[in-house]
């Protein structure tokens, strides 16, 4: 969050964005998250959900142009902020391009539900006025990890949320989570998100790793002992396998979150084979981001 936003007041509690989004502009249009049962997930339990309404969002688009009028990305947060009904998106994307004169793109958080529940006439219609990227949060291509994280979403909902999105010439950007299988389902988790990101073909792919924060399900699990987390070596191997059985037609790869223990990119496919490599040096090397110095 960018200081003069923070003096400015215009966000409700701790807003989160993706990792690639750290240049943009961010305008909260939902507070917190529709769904917010996933139980890895810390970052909106402190928020009751909402959705702000065109005029809440448009005094806040004024207040962060007075800082920022040179923007050229904006990211619509909170959590899949795709809900918001098309109307009202409609209306914000429309506002945020008239103030905007430099803007280049927007982007927002979608859940598969969200991207369902628009028909394919909203979705063309949001992407030509402006909704350029949708960040779908796939966390894993294995049924059995999504339901234990409580997703309520399936893998082939994740496949046609992404072939919609692909439909109506948006970028799809997809999110999964080394580790969220622990030790018992890692090598499941690890084949079925290469399997199932196959499918979805996305633009964009970013690999976390698993964050126990204090407080979630998953670290509750964690302590009574029915989740095993991994550690780095398999997570980077989890990684490994995951990228070797990646078949993407375009795609710009990134594992270099804060969370990740070795930065690890590139493109694919021309780049995988380096981008084995790169996770094989890791491995030799043996030196990881210590647990403390990782974040979200
Ligand atoms: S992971 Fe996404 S869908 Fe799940 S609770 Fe967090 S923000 Fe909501």
């Amino acid at each position: 969050m960018g200081a003069e936003l923070a003096m400015l007041d215009i966000y409700e509690g701790t807003v989160w964005r993706p990792p690639s989004e750290a240049r943009s502009l961010i305008i909260q249009a939902t507070v917190g998250c529709s769904w917010n049962r996933c139980t890895f997930c810390p970052p909106y339990k402190d928020k009751e959900f909402r959705i702000k309404t065109v005029d809440e969002f448009k005094a806040d688009v004024d207040r962060a142009f007075y800082f920022h009028r040179r923007n050229d990305r904006i990211f619509i947060a909170d959590g899949n902020a795709l809900c918001i009904p098309t109307d009202d998106l409609l209306q914000m994307l429309d506002y945020v391009y008239l103030k905007f004169k430099l803007l280049q793109r927007v982007s927002i958080y979608g859940g598969p539900l969200d991207v369902k529940e628009k028909t394919q006439e909203e979705l063309d219609l949001l992407k030509k006025r402006g909704l350029k990227m949708v960040y779908l949060g796939l966390e894993s291509g294995n049924a059995k990890v999504l339901r234990d994280v409580q997703k309520g979403a399936t893998p082939e909902m994740m496949v046609e949320a992404a072939r919609k999105l692909k439909e109506a010439h948006m970028w799809v950007s997809s999110i999964f989570i080394l580790g969220l299988g622990g030790v018992g389902d890692s090598v499941d988790h690890a084949q079925d998100t290469a399997r199932i990101l196959n499918r979805m073909d996305p633009d964009y792919a970013a690999a976390l790793s698993l964050m126990l924060e204090d407080g979630t399900d998953i670290c509750k699990a964690r302590d009574d002992g029915t989740f095993q987390p991994l550690d780095p070596v398999q997570t980077l191997e989890e990684l490994r396998t995951i990228v070797d059985g990646l078949e993407l037609t375009r795609c710009t790869f990134r594992a270099n979150h804060a969370s990740n223990y070795a930065p690890i990119g590139g493109k694919l496919p021309d780049d995988k084979a380096d981008i084995l490599e790169q996770i094989d040096a890791a491995l030799e090397k043996g030196r990881f981001k210590p647990d403390g110095l990782r974040g979200l």
